[in-house]
This record gives C-alpha cells, structure tokens and sequence, in this order.
C-alpha cells in the first residue's frame, strides 16, 4: 500500500469488508424510492442491506452477495487506477450506486438503445463501441469488443470493476472528485455535454447518494486526513454549541419508542436519534432534567403537558410565541405537532428572518427545504443536522400545528 498519510477516513487505506458493508448499509437506509402508492420506501426494503448483484444472473453465484470478493476487487482496481483519496472513492461509489441499480445489477435495462450491443456495463457503465474498442486496445486488457465479448463485462466482477477504473481514470475524472464536484462526476460518467443537471440521468440519486457516502465516510471532509482543512468547523462553548457539533456528526435519524434507546448512553442509544430524544438530551445536558427523559412530540403541546412529561416546572411556553410577529431567542425549542405526526428542534441563533435550528429530521425533510439549501443549512436528512430556516416558512411559524416557542429556565449551565 502506499505510503502516503492515513487517520480515520478512507484516504491511502483499504477498505475492510465489515467497513464496506456498514457504508453500503448505510447508504442504502438513507436513500429513498417511491414505491407503487408513491410511498417514500428506503432503499434498503428494496435491496436488502447485505444483498449484492442479486439482479446479475452472468456472474457466478459466489460473487453475489460476496462482500468479502467486493471489498477485495475494488480495493484492487481503486489502488491500481489512483482512486486512492476519500474523494475520488465518494464519488466513485456515488456513481456506481445509480449505475449498478444501488449495487445490484451489471448492466443497462432495456435492448432499444442506438448504441447496442455497447449498452452500459460494469461498475460505472461504459457505453458505446467507442469506450469498448478503446478499452480493449490497450496492451494486458481483455478483449470486450467483437462477437460477444462485450458479455465478459457483465459475467466478471473483475471486469465490471476494471472497465469502470479505467473510464474514469481515462476521463479524468478525480480532478472533478477532488473538488468534491458531484455535478462534474456525474456529467462526465452518464452526459458529457450536459450543462444542466436535468441532462443527467439519476443525477438526484447520484446527488443524494453522495452527500450519504459523505456521512458514511466520517462526515468527510471534517475527519479526513486530505481534505480536513477544507472547510474547517469551529465550536465555541456551552450546551449549544455541543448540540450544534452533535448535529453537524449527522447521527442516525430513526424514531424509537423505547425508553432505554432514548434515555441511556451506551453506544445502541447514542447511535439513533430522533426530533424529540435530541431536544430531550438537549434539555439534560443544560441540567433541566436529572436523567434524560422519554418524552415525545405528543406531550410537548402545552406548557402543562410538558412540564408534566419532565418532571420540571423549569420551561414555559412563550405567550403568543405561535403568532408570526413572534420572535425567538436562542435556546428555545420550537414545536408542531398535528395528529399523527409532529417535530421539534432547537434554536441556535437568529440572524434577521433566518433561524438556524439544531434538529434531528426524518427522511422527508422539511417544509422548507428550498430555504434551508439556499441559506447553507445542510441539505441531506434522516439524520441529526443543522438547518436554516425561514422564522415563519413552513417548517417553523407556517406549519401546520404549529405551537410556538418554549423556553427553559433556572438552569445553570452556560447556554
Ligand atoms: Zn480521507
């Protein structure tokens, strides 16, 4: 291996196998279909979390649901054509994620493309004569051109994984990568031309996919030896800013209904959380309850009821806080709750009309999603997040259900 500097993150270093399949267990709960109702499914009920080319009826058997064979021949082609930085590996398996059918199939669907028998196969599906014949002129490589050679491409893992190595090492395609330019990436694999990203299929998924992989590297580029520096996070002191770095480590987004999930601190009750679990440890760590409590949305509706679920007169409900001339401070926590469903997060600062809120969001997002991209709130969910928000748009003081503000009290920690 090289000799190059390695730390937590995935730069200069092999992936291992339970490595590989917790990133890919990951990527696939937090990325989402619409099944036949026009349900947001997550792709994993689809294709469950430790099947692999289950759709590859060429390859042999052994190499389905292989992730030892997987770890091992993608380490190889990545060390072989310098895909060797967190980077270029995120936006590799970004891409290979749309291009494979999220892992499970080797080639293009469908037999009416102007470019058959040359459809799309492999890893990052090459296409055309052109990049088959290219492939096989170059001296050691198999030949995948003529008769029907091109089937090699969808009968050996090692193929499928050499012919997307070698396309994106041909077409350059780290320096896109280590810009961490998934619009780049993905229009040099699937649109050359494209200037738009409508031109480019699956360009969503591919989108989404990489900002998972992102998550699923460490958070990169916060924790990666190369990039680190990049964007360099600074937190300041006090509870908020403990919740605001909790945060920004996106932890798992997935709703718990049992109290020692949401209430203890051993690794199984740390490593999910949801809107209500996040403002409850919020309201521990500033010292209003003792012990974490269990308490949903459900019971955050009045002041009475609140304090009630806590065991603390120590927060009030703002008069007239669910009004829209109303306006927040830090440290409040906003709540909606409406019948079935309901969400709250926490104040951290007000610059004008743009609040930003520390939270923990499923996976449909927000109300006011537009918003929160456009003012740099972080734009992937079904996690714990920092997001930016509109005072009264539509997942604050416009949502349905909306109950204002409440405030803790009394306490004696540093907000
Ligand atoms: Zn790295």
């Amino acid at each position: 291996m090289s000799k190059e500097p390695t730390g937590e993150c995935f730069c200069n270093k092999d992936f291992t196998t339970e490595d590989l399949k917790r990133i890919i267990r990951d990527v696939r709960y937090n990325t989402f279909y619409r099944d036949a109702k026009n349900r947001k499914q997550h792709i994993s009920l689809m294709h469950k979390d430790h099947q692999l080319f289950h759709a590859s009826n060429d390859i042999p058997s052994s190499d389905q649901n292989n992730f030892d064979r997987l770890t091992e021949i993608l380490n190889t082609s990545f060390e072989k054509r310098g895909i060797t930085k967190c980077s270029h590996k995120i936006h590799y398996l970004a891409n290979m994620y749309v291009e494979t059918q999220y892992f499970s199939k080797l080639e293009e669907d469908g037999n009416n493309h102007r470019y058959m028998p040359y459809k799309g196969r492999g890893f990052i599906h090459i296409t055309w004569d052109t990049n088959y014949i290219a492939y096989s002129d170059v001296p050691g490589h198999e030949n995948i051109f003529g008769g029907t050679n091109y089937k090699k491409v969808t009968s050996s893992l090692e193929l499928a994984a050499d012919t997307g190595s070698w396309f994106w090492e041909t077409n350059k395609v780290n320096e896109f990568a280590k810009k961490d330019d998934i619009f780049g990436t993905s229009k040099t694999i699937n649109a050359p031309k494209a200037t738009k990203t409508h031109q480019v299929n699956g360009y969503k998924m591919r989108r989404a996919a990489w900002i998972k992989f992102k998550e699923a590297f460490n958070n990169y580029p916060y924790n990666c030896v190369t990039d680190a520096s990049k964007n360099p996070r600074e937190y300041g002191e006090g509870v908020l800013e403990e919740m605001r770095k909790w945060a920004d480590e996106h932890v798992q987004y997935t709703m718990e209904s049992s109290t020692p999930l949401r209430t203890k601190f051993d690794k199984a009750a740390l490593e999910k959380l949801d809107c209500s679990e996040f403002v409850c440890r919020y309201l521990h760590k500033l010292g209003i309850t003792d012990t974490v409590k269990h308490v949903s949305t459900g019971d955050m509706v009045t002041q009475e009821s609140f304090r009630t679920a806590l065991g603390s007169n120590n927060i009030d409900h703002i008069d007239n806080s669910e009004k829209s001339d109303f306006m927040p401070q830090r440290g409040d926590i906003f709540v909606w709750r409406k019948i079935g469903s309901g969400h709250t997060g926490i104040v951290h600062s007000i610059d004008g009309d743009n609040i930003t809120i520390l939270e923990s969001i499923g996976m449909n997002g927000s109300s006011d999603e537009n918003y929160n991209n456009e003012n740099e709130g972080y734009e992937g969910y079904n996690c714990t997040r920092t997001s930016v928000y509109q005072k009264n748009g539509g997942a604050l003081a416009s949502h349905a259900g909306w109950k204002g503000y409440f405030r803790p009290k009394n306490y004696a920690k540093q907000l």
